[in-house]
């Protein structure tokens, strides 16, 4: 494959992703946005197109520097896609959404704790929740770092959710679990106050998930 046919495919799973994002319920209208990293940057959905009228000429490239080229402008939260490919040399892709459960709980400022194993998907012992600031700013780019220490997914308070992983498909799939492990967890709270998970068998799992390859990149 050469690099020009690696960059076709890449254009079109972005836009693939987003198709399947909304017809799955991850997310509504066009709030959602995906990148991939290219070369010595990343390809990134484009500002305000709505995802059954986006073809693959508009999907828009950008350095690692914040400069772009074409005549779409990106998405107007690519800071927070370029910041985790400057800061996390693991991640290939990026997908961000306002998804229902996770908003709800980003709402509440509240981080998903250890309440089920799975929680570890993300990395660690829980799922941060990363302070407030205004969407597209400088200020919210260096909360979600911050809150994605040690993880791959982090909420964002009144706002949404992020999620990285090292291809397209398993950012999404991250980002899907989270909105479910979201989902759940209100549902255990509507319940009552939910018992988590002790710090030493939480270690053990997130071992047991890197012996089990759930982080390994795909051969
Ligand atoms: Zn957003």
């Amino acid at each position: 494959m050469n690099s020009q046919d690696g960059e076709a495919d890449q254009r079109a799973s972005l836009i693939e992703t987003c198709l399947r994002m909304n017809a799955e319920g991850l997310n509504q209208g066009t709030s959602g946005n995906v990148s991939v990293r290219h070369g010595n940057g990343m390809l990134i959905t484009p500002s305000g197109v709505p995802y059954t009228s986006m073809r693959p000429d508009m999907i828009v490239p950008m350095s690692l520097d914040g400069d772009w080229s074409g005549d779409m402008k990106p998405s107007s939260e690519w800071r927070m896609h370029l910041d985790i490919y400057r800061t996390r040399a693991e991640a290939e892709a990026v997908v961000h959404v306002h998804s229902t459960y996770a908003t709800a709980l980003s709402c509440l400022r509240r981080s998903i704790p250890a309440f089920h194993y799975m929680v570890g998907v993300a990395g660690g012992a829980d799922i941060r929740c990363a302070d407030y600031a205004t969407f597209g700013t400088a200020e919210l780019s260096e909360a979600m770092i911050e809150a994605l220490d040690g993880r791959r997914a982090c909420l964002l308070a009144n706002h949404g959710q992020i999620a990285f992983g090292t291809s397209v498909e398993r950012a999404y799939g991250l980002a899907v679990e989270v909105e479910t492990l979201a989902r759940q967890y209100a549902a255990a709270c509507s319940l009552g106050e939910p018992v988590l998970i002790d710090g030493a068998e939480m270690q053990r799992i997130l071992e047991l998930f890197k012996t089990y390859g759930i982080q390994k990149p795909r051969s």
